[in-house]
């Protein structure tokens, strides 16, 4: 192809489906030379502190096995991190028991094909350090995980870069040698006449926009990978990509498959921007990055704080904030007014009145807020009770219209207990966003659905009171 004269005048060519190919290889590398040497908005090449623990791949291409190499405090140098899909439980992780056995030495042959994929990679870029959550946190011991889940911004964000297995459903799959195919459309070849009178031969193929539709991109954990990563190379279903905080995501070469750039990180560039420019509505794209990340799916539920921690971390940096159960101190009424489609269950790892109580997908109304805040938890004698000044009725009449949604199945016989409290006032004379509550003591009461769309003129008779969420 590169020899056929028209090759000097059309700049695009076919994609490159092999992903270990000597070409992508090489582009890989020239991405992240790049993006360290002139990117303007990128992090120059600079050596880190190496996570608690990484995978060493050693110096030969070929050697046999690697091994978990706990790391000295202040070591420092340069890793790669893997984001990838558990998808039930791994061939060899890290325990308590293993650990030792992990740092001895393992055969790269019993690991699943996609962290041998991910040491692949990871030595021909010619990195020595590999960061493997299965591998590098202890998974049975509950002070470790909890240390290495608050470190997980930086460890993210640390990484020279982050490898995607994003066509792989689990550990085993492997993401490196699938069968790719490009999506094509009609083709024929046609001769081409050229400034300098030889003829040269060009393919017309329909242009395509793609839209990649990776098992990695459904997945929780990997949400707050993607957007706390500096770089990552996507080993997606067509080729190799390259996204970076300087730049889309772009194909090893200019093909005739263009891309919907949906990486996360737009939307924490988008709150960076906001805070820059000092904006009011900055807080919005808190509301977007938690309604993108919680239609996500993960393998425990109970998880559904963790893996934004460290999003939570970073955004609590830029916004000077403090972050209470997923919604932020200075602006909780504003996300208190959260609503879920497709109630399931309620879990009591976060008060009522926090999206991450449920499991579900949850969606914000925007309104300008009527409620207003007087004490944020932790207090003493009350580490989740959020208490609130505003006005609650005790009954709605029959048949009013408005968008009723409960957060999860509630009890027939818990109506008789159910108040009203109006939050916030939609605009537009499109009426008010409130709060169903049920009530659980003197002045206290746990939130079990929202309403939309509903006349605020239900509250005009109503004196402000002072009441704890819980
Ligand atoms: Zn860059």
């Amino acid at each position: 192809m590169e020899a056929d004269p028209a090759s000097a005048v059309i700049p695009r060519r076919p994609v490159i489906t092999d992903l270990t190919s000597n070409v992508v290889v090489s582009k890989a590398k020239a991405w992240i030379r790049n993006c360290q040497s002139s990117h303007p908005n990128c992090p120059r090449a600079k050596i880190q502190r190496l996570p608690s623990r990484v995978v060493d791949v050693g110096t030969e291409s070929k050697s046999p096995s690697v091994r978990v190499h706990t790391v000295a405090a202040q070591q420092c140098g340069e890793y790669i991190c893997l984001s990838y899909c558990w998808g039930g439980p791994q061939a060899i992780t890290a325990t308590q028991n293993t650990l030792q056995e992990l740092q001895n030495g393992i055969p790269v042959e019993n690991l699943g094909q996609t962290i041998q994929d991910a040491i692949e990679v990871t030595r021909q870029l010619g990195f020595r350090y590999l960061w493997v959550d299965a591998l590098c946190i202890i998974q049975d011991d509950d002070k470790d995980k909890e240390r290495e889940i608050h470190n997980m911004a930086s460890i993210y964000k640390n990484a020279t870069i982050t490898i995607a297995a994003s066509t792989s459903t689990n550990s085993y799959e492997g993401f490196l040698r699938r069968k790719r195919t490009p999506p094509l459309g009609p083709k024929c070849h046609l001769p081409i006449e050229l400034p300098d009178g030889k003829v040269g031969k060009v393919s017309l193929v329909s242009s395509r926009h793609h839209y990649p539709n990776h098992p990695l991109d459904s997945r929780a954990w990997a949400y707050q990978e993607f957007l706390l990563s500096t770089r990552v190379l996507v080993y997606s279903d067509v080729e190799l990509l390259w996204e970076c905080e300087s730049q889309r995501q772009v194909p090893v070469r200019e093909s005739f498959v263009s891309y919907e750039d949906n990486s996360p990180r737009r939307r924490l560039q988008e709150l960076r921007r906001r805070v820059r420019r000092n904006e009011d509505r900055m807080y919005w794209n808190w509301h977007l990055i938690v309604n993108y990340y919680a239609r996500r799916a993960m393998t425990d539920p109970e998880d559904r704080l963790n893996a934004i921690a460290g999003v939570a971390e970073v955004v609590g940096q830029l916004l000077n904030d403090e972050y209470m159960f997923g919604i932020w101190k200075s602006s909780a009424v504003d996300f208190l007014g959260w609503s879920t489609w497709s109630p399931t269950r309620r879990s009591p790892r976060a008060p009522s009145w926090s999206w991450a109580s449920v499991d579900s997908p949850v969606g914000f109304s925007d309104y300008k807020p009527l409620a207003k805040v007087l004490a944020c938890p932790p207090r003493p004698g009350d580490a989740r009770g959020l208490v609130l000044m505003g006005k609650v009725r005790s009954k709605l009449p029959r048949g009013l219209s408005g968008s009723f949604r409960l957060d999860a199945e509630v009890e027939e016989c818990e109506r008789k207990r159910r108040r009203y409290l109006l939050l916030g006032d939609l605009g537009h004379n499109t009426g008010a966003t409130a709060l169903i509550l049920m009530q659980v003591g003197q002045n206290r009461y746990r939130r079990i659905g929202c309403i939309d769309r509903i006349a605020i003129d239900l509250w005009h008779d109503c004196a402000e009171r002072e009441i704890t969420l819980e």
